[in-house]
């Protein structure tokens, strides 16, 4: 079956780490229609949107979506995020983001996930100004709730998880983050898993301290956002860290980190949280279409990425010489050899 892949590059380094990301899949053997989606700053600057709507409908056609990281703006009058637009046009209620230590020496071996619940809480864009104050609503809903707390116990069940942490600040913000813990409870009474709780600035020290000991956490969206910038640190680099942001209907992949305008044009990006993201994409695929010749893929590309890891040849940001290019080009060598083993 041929695919429809909607190609959204973004700003700053997202050009340089997707176009890693679109080799690995072709050099794999994953063919896809892809669509280019512009989005982000330099089309504001061009057309006064950062993106228009009739994009909208080009990506909706799509199978699935590869995304850069596309910048925001500081204060206010400035445009919406196009990533928190496309996570609520889709409703893509599930942010999935793992981190497994792969290269930081300081830290023993851990590997979970975080499932950060993508679409309301802070991020609805409800803000007010009145003079000398300004006023965010915060909004958080069973019904959502539930989507990202099943959605994580189901995920946990399938992949042979023990635990499943909610993380909130329920003993101060009783009702919102009340009803996102009591819908948790209620939820893990359907699965034979452990289901515990942790308040959000312990899970903050508890990560830096052991974070060995966590398994899969699920959180409201902004504590989710902060966590896992503070969990790629834990792992070594924000460039090594991929994700997904998955609906009932549709998924849009992409790397953690932001638009990294320090490094943008030098071509030293750290391609690895784009090409593990490629590797969800291609799982999702198989999934929603029972197409397991992606499966297989999906697994090729993680153990490529693993071994070449091993090699401890990093780019700049983890203190190696490595360009984008010389990366890309040494994970797809690694592929070509992984393949023969499955
Ligand atoms: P950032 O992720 O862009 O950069 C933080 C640090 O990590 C920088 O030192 C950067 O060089 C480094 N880094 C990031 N990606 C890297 C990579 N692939 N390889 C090597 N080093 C890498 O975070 P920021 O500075 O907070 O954000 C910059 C912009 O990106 C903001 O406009 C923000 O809104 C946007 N952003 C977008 C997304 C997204 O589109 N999903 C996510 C996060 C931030």
């Amino acid at each position: 079956m041929g695919y429809k892949i909607a190609l959204i590059r973004g700003d700053g380094v997202g050009p340089e780490v997707v176009s890693s990301a679109v080799q690995v899949l072709s050099e794999i053997g994953f063919y896809a229609d892809y669509v280019e989606i512009r989005a982000g700053l330099s089309l504001f600057k061009e057309m006064g949107k950062p993106l228009e709507e009739v994009e909208l409908s080009k990506i909706k056609e799509c199978d699935a979506a590869l995304k850069g990281p596309i910048a925001t703006l500081l204060g206010p009058g400035t445009y919406t995020s196009v990533n928190v637009l496309l996570r609520k046009y889709f409703n893509l209620y599930v942010n999935f983001r793992p981190f497994e230590n792969l290269v930081n020496e300081k830290y023993p071996y851990f590997n979970f996930i975080i499932f950060r619940e993508n679409t309301e809480e802070l991020y609805t864009g409800a803000e007010w100004n009145f003079g000398e104050a300004s006023v965010a609503l915060r909004v958080i809903t069973k019904k959502a709730t539930q989507k990202i707390v099943s959605y994580s116990f189901n995920y946990a069940l399938k992949n042979d998880r023990k635990r499943v942490t909610v993380v909130h600040k329920a003993n101060i913000l009783k009702e919102t983050d009340g009803l996102f813990r009591d819908t948790f409870f209620e939820e893990s009474k359907k699965y034979p898993l452990q289901a515990d709780e942790i308040i959000v600035d312990s899970a903050a020290y508890q990560l830096v301290k052991n974070p060995e000991q966590f398994d899969v956490l699920v959180t409201p969206n902004l504590y989710g956002d902060i966590l896992s910038d503070l969990a790629a640190g834990l792992v070594g680099s924000l460039g090594l860290c991929g994700s997904a942001n998955i609906g009932d209907k549709y998924a849009i992949f992409e790397p953690v980190h932001g638009v990294a305008w320090d490094i943008a044009g030098k071509g030293i990006a750290n391609p690895i949280g784009a090409i593990l993201s490629s590797s969800y994409l291609l799982d999702w695929l198989s999934e929603k279409h029972n197409d397991k010749r992606l499966a297989k893929y999906s697994k090729v590309i993680s153990l490529a990425v693993k071994n070449v890891l091993k090699l401890k040849k990093f780019t700049k940001e983890l203190g190696g010489n490595l360009t984008t290019e010389d990366l890309t080009k040494l994970i797809i060598t690694e592929t070509k050899k992984v393949e023969a083993i499955f």
